[in-house]
């Protein structure tokens, strides 16, 4: 009997050893996190809202180019920006800042965030917060979007106490512009998918993103033929239904932030 009982809790051991999938424990799970609001994937809305953002400028060719079409359409997009770029063209960011986009910190050296210490997710978010200039947005929520979206238990823990509000992006509005996939396909991805309150995933910097500017000199006029208004993340926040439970807090004076580089 107690033979018989040891070989089925010993087959139900192996089912769950080997058919259940492998999930990185550290990696944060969206069903449990994404309740309290610190991890924004995108923002449940009944307006016709959606927000673009672009990862891991400035660059000195495409960033440019991207903000004239942006301006052109009189819209504006949420850049997150890597530090160590931010240095070499400070120019670009002011010109963002100054025709009123939105920016946000990608860390400064985009290192992997699957393995992360603490203490460097500190550094990268904090070298970059001081290159972005604080004083200029004392009265924002600050955004942070982690390289290749990865956020683990560990980071987000930091990245609260920095104050950070995390923005990864729709599952379903990833275009993999990175990968060139040609700008008609790049279009027709994020077009085909769209729903309200989405956060959609481009990239202004990596490589040649002459695509990313083509698809969006069709994607921004036909948003606006489907009637959809394209507004910023900190905008797009403002529809969510539990916004001043998870942000209200936090739309406070931000404390002068220790400068890393010297
Ligand atoms: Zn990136």
């Amino acid at each position: 009997m107690f033979t018989t009982i040891r070989v089925i809790v010993l087959m139900f051991l192996c089912h769950i050893l080997f058919l259940t999938p492998k999930v990185d424990a550290g990696v944060v799970n969206r069903f449990e996190v994404e309740k309290y609001g610190d991890v924004i994937w995108e923002v449940p809305s009944k307006k016709k809202q959606v927000a673009i953002t672009f990862d891991d400028g400035p660059d000195p060719v495409y960033t440019s180019q991207i903000l004239d079409v942006l301006k052109k359409e009189g819209v504006h997009a949420t850049f997150f920006l890597i530090g160590r770029r931010v240095e070499k063209y400070p120019e670009i960011v002011k010109r963002e800042l100054k025709e009123g986009h939105e920016i946000g910190n990608h860390t400064y050296n985009h290192p992997s965030f699957h393995t992360i210490s603490r203490h460097k997710v500190v550094v990268e978010t904090r070298k970059t917060e001081h290159l972005l200039d604080p004083g200029h947005h004392s009265d924002y929520i600050k955004l942070f979007r982690p390289p290749g979206g990865t956020v683990t238990e560990n980071s987000l823990k930091v990245l609260k106490k920095e104050g950070y509000k995390v923005i990864l992006w729709s599952w379903h509005q990833d275009p993999r512009d990175w990968t060139n996939p040609g700008s008609e396909r790049i279009a027709r991805h994020i077009l085909t998918n769209l729903k309200n309150g989405d956060i959609i995933l481009l990239h202004d910097s990596g490589g040649n993103r002459s695509q990313t500017v083509a698809a969006l000199k069709i994607i921004l006029p036909r948003l606006k033929e489907m009637g959809y208004e394209i507004v910023t993340v900190d905008e797009l926040l403002k529809m969510h239904p539990r916004y001043n439970e998870f942000h209200g807090t936090e739309m406070k004076k931000k404390e002068e932030v220790p400068s890393l580089i010297e």
